[in-house]
């Protein structure tokens, strides 16, 4: 079997174009322009590269993007000061804090100042717990564009095994919980659960979510898997550097269904979901 690629990129194209058709309707009856406020503390390179696309895809759709850098040693009252601000601003419709902070700040307390109502990573305990009720919230990202891609490769959850590898508050957690939503039969793996390759052996939907290169190994998938690989992993390889995922990519293809590439796969669709989510709290 040769596994059908699910090609992030495309989608996330396709999705982008889509918000875009409807933020020029929704402009077109008077309504607001969303507004995003993206915030950046520190020198992180990694950092800068995703706000900056972040933003100039906010452009590209129609979201007007409001940016604000403080240096590495902000006080924490000078970030909690600036959320306020946008908190108070009717302009900024969604704010995303660029994760992680310089040492010396604490993120918990920055994540809990936004107002949950402009909170477009879903990371404020309210959004967290309204995800976890299965109510109406900010899902996350990441987790909604694993959901997309499974949605548009025709893949119903439901009544399946689901594996999904790793725990994290932004990735694992949540996702397994929009699995279990869609009535999937939900495994959660971590590092401390034995026998990940019998695991994996049994899932009929696979997301890994756990940032070390290609550990899942390809000939552990149960043939006919559909494969989700969230991780990105820049490692050394023939002379230069490139990107891989947490799934052993080539080998994977040989047994799965379907498979999301790295880069390509969920990469893309993460953004396509913020502005997404961005125009939710704008009310479009
Ligand atoms: P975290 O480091 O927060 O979580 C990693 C999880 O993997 C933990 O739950 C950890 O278990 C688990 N884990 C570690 N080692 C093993 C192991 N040997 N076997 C099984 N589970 C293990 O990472 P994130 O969730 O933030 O990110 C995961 C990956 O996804 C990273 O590569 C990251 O770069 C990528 N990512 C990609 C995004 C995208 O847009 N495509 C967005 C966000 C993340 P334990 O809890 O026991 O420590």
């Amino acid at each position: 079997m040769t596994a059908k690629i699910l090609d992030g990129k495309q989608l996330a194209q396709k999705t982008r174009e889509a918000l875009a058709a409807r933020l020029r309707a929704a402009a077109e009856r008077g309504a607001p322009r969303p507004g995003l406020a993206t915030m950046l503390v520190g020198e992180d390179p990694a950092s800068h590269v995703y706000v900056r696309s972040k933003r100039k895809a906010c452009e590209e759709v129609g979201i007007r993007s409001f940016h604000l850098e403080l240096p590495a040693n902000a006080r924490q009252e000078e970030v909690l000061a600036a959320i306020a601000r946008f908190n108070a601003d009717p302009q900024v419709h969604g704010i995303l804090l660029q994760l992680p902070l310089p040492k010396g700040l604490d993120a918990e307390p920055c994540l809990r100042a936004i107002a949950p109502e402009k909170d477009v990573d879903g990371f404020h305990p309210w959004n967290v717990g309204q995800l976890f009720r299965g109510e109406r919230c900010f899902v996350p990202c990441t987790p909604a564009g694993v959901m997309r891609l499974l949605d548009h490769a025709g893949v119903d959850p439901r009544g399946k095994n689901a594996l999904v590898v790793g725990r994290s508050q932004i990735v694992g957690l949540p996702v397994s919980r929009l699995l279990l939503g869609r009535d999937a039969t939900v495994t959660i793996a971590h590092s401390r659960s034995r026998d990940l390759a019998e695991l994996v052996g049994r899932a009929e939907i696979l997301v890994a979510a756990v940032g070390r290169a290609e550990m899942i190994r390809g000939e552990w998938i149960r043939p006919g898997a559909v494969v989700i690989d969230v991780g990105i992993n820049r490692v050394e390889k023939d002379g230069g550097s490139k990107l891989v995922g947490d799934v052993e990519f080539a080998a994977a293809c040989e047994r799965a269904a379907a498979i999301t590439p790295v880069p390509g796969g969920v990469g893309p669709m993460t953004i396509a979901m913020l502005l997404e989510n961005t125009a939710q709290a704008a009310g479009l």
